[in-house]
């Protein structure tokens, strides 16, 4: 119940409408009967600014999420971030230390969770074919690059995209195992065949009627495909990718362990992630 000591936690973003964010923390917080509030802020990008001035002086501020479209925009105006928010580019998490307002970036981390706890599978000296290269692309390629991947290859629409976040990742960690390709590279097949995991990052799939990225047919039926998109919760890369007999794995495992990283950031404490994952799937 909120009462004049609850601490209240929030999500900024635009629009908020969809969001599952509320439902997973106040389960979390419900759970371990801590006296925390979870609220959506809805705040347009011309708004960002004064709302960020406002967490400065609020004296119950308990953390808070960002998310699309103000990830990157928001650094302008915090005292600084975590290094992990510094080679992702972006926040998604925000904490107090002292009177300072921080960042911190949990989207690689919750990916890299969701893929060993519940797909078992380690990046170590894996081949990987990540699709998009956007905000999620990059937290999703940085993780998979300090988890040791041996390579990646980087398909987007856009190949100057692609081809731009991988030499700046190179000029990061000096890894040469990142190869930027358009989806009509003729070597795309091959590649894809080579490959350990794939990832769909890109937006493709949210709605019914998108144009698959590429002939799905070729998905060798060894890989493992795992699409960021959760809902719709079968997209229609991965029901191709189960009819051909791969492995396949939806994004809400990443959504639930980047806002267990951020509860536990925020409170301190372990996160109750099953019952986060429960409060999540009940609405999918
Ligand atoms: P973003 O920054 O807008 O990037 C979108 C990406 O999708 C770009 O690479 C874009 O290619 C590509 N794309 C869009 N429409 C396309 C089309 N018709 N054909 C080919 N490529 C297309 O978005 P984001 O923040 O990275 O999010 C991407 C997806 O990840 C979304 O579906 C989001 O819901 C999901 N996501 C999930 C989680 C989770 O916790 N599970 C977390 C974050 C994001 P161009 O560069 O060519 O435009």
């Amino acid at each position: 119940m909120i009462g004049g000591s609850t601490k209240v936690c929030l999500i900024l973003g635009y629009p908020l409408k969809h969001t599952r964010s509320p439902l997973m923390h106040n389960a979390a917080f419900a759970a371990l009967a801590m006296d925390y509030a979870y609220i959506p802020l809805e705040v347009k990008p011309e708004g960002l600014s004064a709302v960020i001035q406002a967490l400065r002086g609020m004296e119950n501020f308990g953390g808070a999420n960002v998310t699309v479209p103000h990830k990157v925009q928001v650094m302008e105006y915090l005292d600084g971030w975590s290094q992990e928010a510094e080679a992702i580019g972006a926040v998604n998490t925000l904490y107090k230390i002292g009177g300072e307002l921080w960042g911190e970036n949990t989207d690689g981390r919750g990916f890299i969770a969701s893929l060993r706890e519940e797909v078992d599978f380690l990046p170590q000296g894996k081949r990987v074919m990540l699709l998009g290269a956007g905000g999620a692309a990059r937290a999703v390629i940085q993780a998979l690059v300090w988890e040791g991947a041996e390579k990646i290859y980087l398909v987007n629409r856009t190949l100057q995209k692609a081809q731009g976040l991988a030499s700046s990742l190179r000029k990061k960690t000096g890894r040469p195992s990142l190869v930027p390709m358009g989806f009509d590279d003729p070597l795309f097949p091959a590649r894809l065949q080579e490959c350990h995991l794939l990832v769909n990052s890109t937006s493709v799939g949210l709605s019914g009627d998108d144009p698959p990225l590429f002939d799905y047919r070729l998905l060798p039926s060894r890989l493992l495909v795992y699409d960021l998109i959760y809902d719709p919760e079968l997209t229609p890369l991965l029901r191709t990718a189960q009819e051909r007999g791969c492995s396949t794995f939806n994004g809400l495992g990443m959504l639930v362990y980047q806002g267990a990283f951020s509860f536990e950031i925020w409170t301190q404490r372990p996160p109750p992630v099953e019952k986060m994952r429960e409060a999540v799937k009940a609405i999918v």
